[in-house]
């Protein structure tokens, strides 16, 4: 039997949306998803018409989304895109890359198109390696994710950006906040929210419109704009923070039992950080800065993890901010 769409009841649906109990039409899908994310938007007033915001994009599904209802809700002229590359042999991503470039040239969006090599002077390889002969196995992840910060940081704030935007979706969003509220950290689970406050003035805010939006749905919405993906592994990923993808299978089998089983999560997480802010209408004193290249740092902190982590494996060039 066809079934017809929930909400306009005259095309076919294709897509069930579990969470919400209803099948959707490709057209009221890709609607519901714009209007969630305008909603998650103007709600924490992550940006508002006078910001130049940059979209930081990998190239997956998820940037397509992104930048795809991004450029509809915002001025055009006011969007910029930064794409890094790595720079991991056997993952190359240049078709990821490309309809970046192809997307940026069709809406009049400025690219900066950079790398961990043009940044540091070495390929995220080559800091591996550097690592490795000195025994000391920290994850490239480790590497990736300080390195990916510092990058966008520095580009928004040396071009005049007033807000960076991130893909994150509800998933990776729940996976973060549990992981600090498992580790009992606090502070962090506090800077996840939307509502937060940067603790530096050297860093620009990060916002992140997709918080709502389950990752299958990024990967639906991407299907049904007929966005061919094809999600390369990261040759890297066996050396994930074990955590983050055990709480990544658990949290899929709860989703499965229970649909709405994630947003549940991440509104209520919300709500107690909400509530949290609103109490101690927290007085932020400024980070520190580091002694080497005076990046902001944690409060206990002389030198930045960057400037350690480089350090630890002989590569002693300063770097921006
Ligand atoms: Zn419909
Ligand atoms: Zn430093």
């Amino acid at each position: 039997m066809v079934k017809y769409c929930d909400i306009c009841g005259r095309t076919i649906a294709r897509v069930l949306q579990k969470h919400s109990g209803r099948a959707l039409c490709d057209k009221c899908f890709r609607e519901d998803l714009v209007t969630r994310l305008r909603d998650e938007v103007s709600r924490y007033r992550m940006f508002t018409p006078s910001d130049r915001i940059l979209l930081a994009l990998s190239g997956g599904k998820d940037s397509f989304v992104l930048l795809d209802i991004v450029r509809e809700i915002h001025d055009t002229g006011k969007i910029g895109i930064i794409t890094i590359v790595e720079g991991v042999e056997g993952y190359n991503r240049a078709d990821d890359v490309f309809w970046i470039i192809e997307a940026s040239r069709n809406y009049g969006i400025d690219l900066h198109l950079t790398s961990f090599k043009e940044f540091t002077g070495f390929s995220l390889d080559e800091i591996v390696s550097l690592d490795r002969l000195k025994k000391l196995e920290t994850s490239p992840c480790t590497y990736c994710g300080v390195l990916r910060r510092r990058i966008i940081n520095y580009y928004a704030r040396s071009l005049g950006y007033s807000k960076v935007v991130t893909a994150h979706n509800l998933d990776d969003e729940v996976q973060t906040y549990l992981m600090n509220l498992l580790r009992g950290d606090e502070g962090r689970l506090i800077q996840t929210h939307p509502l937060s406050s940067t603790l530096s003035k050297f860093f620009i805010k990060r916002v992140k419109p997709l918080r709502k939006i389950y990752e299958w749905e990024t990967s639906a919405y991407a299907l049904t704009r007929g966005f061919k993906f094809q999600e390369v592994e990261c040759p890297y990923i066996r050396f994930r923070p074990t955590l983050r993808a055990e709480l990544r299978n658990y949290l899929y089998e709860l989703e499965r039992l229970k649909p709405g089983t994630l947003l549940k999560i991440l509104e209520a997480v919300d709500r107690y950080v909400e509530r949290e802010l609103l109490k101690k209408a927290l007085k932020l004193t400024e980070l520190p800065q580091c002694s080497i290249c005076g990046s902001p740092t944690a409060y206990s902190r002389n030198t930045c993890i960057l400037c350690d982590l480089l350090g630890k494996i002989e590569i002693n060039t300063k770097l921006p901010f």
